[in-house]
């Protein structure tokens, strides 16, 4: 029989964690609207705190993230909504150095998985670049020239150092 019950054990530190956290809790009066009108694209890299590094909160940006922080279907699909539902008005795409997404070809990832676990996952793209500015200015205007974002959304493109926490702008 399968145990469909909630795994403790690798979970618990995380419900101990959020005992602590409601004490204090802060936002109960917050909307789902982005506050400040922002919206950003980053990497799942766990060294970047989004809204920490614009210096925002909850409550005050819509944050994307994926692997390599690129512009997908489903990132399109989701700033369609936050920018005519969610007061969303400006979108910052924000790659970061150092990325694994960025260190490679698409064919030395799948090789690199298929070495250490023995996996082939070439039915996956993980749409992995050399050249990290060229993909994001595509990412970036991949935004701009999608026909239904809604009209005067400014879209623009930045990479964040994961050495000093600053973002350098890219003119895209
Ligand atoms: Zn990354």
């Amino acid at each position: 029989m399968k145990d469909y019950s909630f795994p403790h054990e690798q979970f618990d530190d995380l419900l101990a964690a959020n005992a602590e956290y409601t004490k204090s809790f802060q936002y109960s009066e917050l909307t789902g609207s982005a506050a400040k009108g922002l919206a950003i694209v980053t990497c799942m890299d766990s060294r970047i705190n989004p809204l920490s590094v614009v210096g925002m909160r909850s409550g005050d940006a819509k944050i994307l993230r994926n692997a390599g922080a690129r512009v997908t279907e489903d990132v399109i699909r989701t700033l369609v909504l936050a920018t005519y539902l969610l007061n969303v008005k400006r979108i910052l795409v924000m790659p970061h150095t150092d990325c694994a997404m960025a260190r490679g070809d698409e064919a030395d990832i799948h090789a690199l998985i298929d070495e250490k676990f023995g996996v082939d996952t070439r039915s996956l793209e993980f749409r992995t670049t050399r050249d990290q500015k060229a993909a994001l200015a595509v990412d970036v205007n991949r935004i701009r020239a999608y026909p239904l974002l809604r009209d005067g959304v400014t879209v623009a493109g930045a990479i964040y150092d994961v050495k000093t926490g600053t973002i350098v702008p890219v003119d895209c």
